[in-house]
């Protein structure tokens, strides 16, 4: 105890020494759903959440072993110190600005364990979104970690291990996206989005392709925050959507599918389109200006880089996927200025399933077979691109290992 005293004399923080202003709550989204956990201010620990709650939401186990509370999660094992400023990871002893403490028989952890601690000491499987408030796990493989692409860092379809891609189901919380004419049950846009955004990932996972949701709930994600969460590890954005049309003369007729990529609108219909899209802004709360210079700005960047190339490539791929299973026509790749995509600094497209003005469309976006298939053909797309991509730089990845790749 002498040396752990001696310790901590070193490492003690000031307990409430935090930079950042807590958050409310905190959201934990996992593959099982996400969980909203309140964060309490604890006048002599700082801001602290119920460990119960938190292992609940994150499948851990909390214990208390005399004046240690014993976390084990997705088989890591955290020590951290009762009313004391330090945990330990792996035999090392760390500092901790916030306190372990145990209130009224209910263990409580600092707010640092799920902001800090757990996305720097898990190897990139959990990611902290401070503007969110939110920690997901990044299901999926591990990052591959030789630098040198081996046989056995493949997985059966030939892809390299580690590939981790962002899907974006449109719309969300007071934003209903369109009205879904002709979808059952009083379904609207955002419902179906989020279903396809969740069926997309189980066909990933099941093609070892690890995925970042940037929601698996009904909530709204403001259109300049999405594309953040494909960053780092992320190697490329997928932001599904259902078309609509405005009531005119035939209009129930027109249906297909097609996807955009980030560019200047070259027809009438994909600048409607793009309209229709942006439109979930006024949802928003205002905030910051968001995005420095506007939209044209990002698209003189992104036109003059390859990002522009490599999205138009995964948007054709997407579509002749897509041709297998969809039962409409194949309306193509089309281009238009995106707010959501705008931000990705990964390729980044955005899909239109089908028209919800449409009677069949609807009925294949909402079918639980014809949804199946067709993520199951979206994932088949983002496979195709990621092998592509990995041909490509296939010299390039055997010295620099899996930085900066998708
Ligand atoms: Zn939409």
């Amino acid at each position: 105890m002498t040396v752990l005293l001696a310790l901590l004399a070193v490492a003690a923080l000031p307990a409430r020494a935090n930079p950042v202003a807590a958050p409310m709550a905190v959201v934990v989204a996992t593959p099982n759903g996400e969980t909203k956990i309140p964060v309490r201010s604890d006048p002599e620990a700082g801001p602290v959440l119920s460990a119960p709650a938190l292992m609940l939401a994150l499948g851990g186990k909390a214990a208390i072993d005399g004046a240690w509370a014993d976390i084990i999660i997705a088989r890591a094992q955290f020590r951290l110190l009762i009313d004391g400023p330090v945990y330990s990871v792996g035999g090392a002893l760390k500092p901790l600005v916030g306190r372990t403490t145990v209130r009224r028989d209910t263990l409580f952890l600092p707010i640092q364990f799920v902001t800090h601690v757990l996305p720097t000491e898990s190897k990139g499987r959990f990611r902290y979104d401070g503007a969110a408030g939110r920690i997901e796990e990044i299901v999926g493989p591990p990052p591959a970690t030789a630098s040198v692409a081996k046989a056995a860092d493949r997985l059966p379809n030939g892809l390299r291990r580690g590939h981790v891609v962002t899907i974006d189901p449109g719309h969300g919380g007071p934003d209903p996206g369109n009205p879904g004419l002709f979808f059952p049950n009083g379904l609207k846009e955002k419902d179906v989005t989020l279903k396809m955004g969740i069926l997309v990932r189980q066909e990933l996972l099941k093609r070892g392709v690890g995925v970042i949701m940037t929601r698996t709930t009904d909530t709204l994600i403001k259109l300049s925050h999405r594309g953040r969460y494909c960053t780092d590890r992320c190697g490329l954005f997928v932001s599904l959507h259902v078309n609509s049309l405005a009531a005119r003369p035939g209009y129930r007729n027109v249906r297909g599918f097609e996807t955009y990529f980030l560019a200047e609108a070259l027809t009438e219909d994909e600048a409607r389109v793009a309209k229709m899209e942006n439109d979930a802004i006024r949802f928003e709360a205002p905030g910051e200006e968001e995005v420095a210079g506007g939209l044209d700005f990002i698209l003189k960047d992104l036109q003059s880089n390859e990002h522009q190339r490599e999205s138009a490539r995964l948007a054709e791929l997407m579509q002749s996927h897509m041709a297998e299973v969809h039962t409409g026509p194949n309306k193509g790749v089309k281009q238009a200025p995106y707010t959501v995509l705008a931000t990705a600094r990964r390729p980044a497209v955005l899909v239109e399933m089908g028209f919800s003005t449409n009677r069949d469309d609807a009925a294949m976006m909402t079918g639980a077979r014809s949804q199946r298939n067709l993520a199951a053909s979206i994932a088949d797309a983002i496979i195709s691109y990621l092998l592509e991509y990995e041909r490509r730089v296939g010299t390039s990845l055997a010295t620099e290992g899996s930085g900066g790749a998708p």
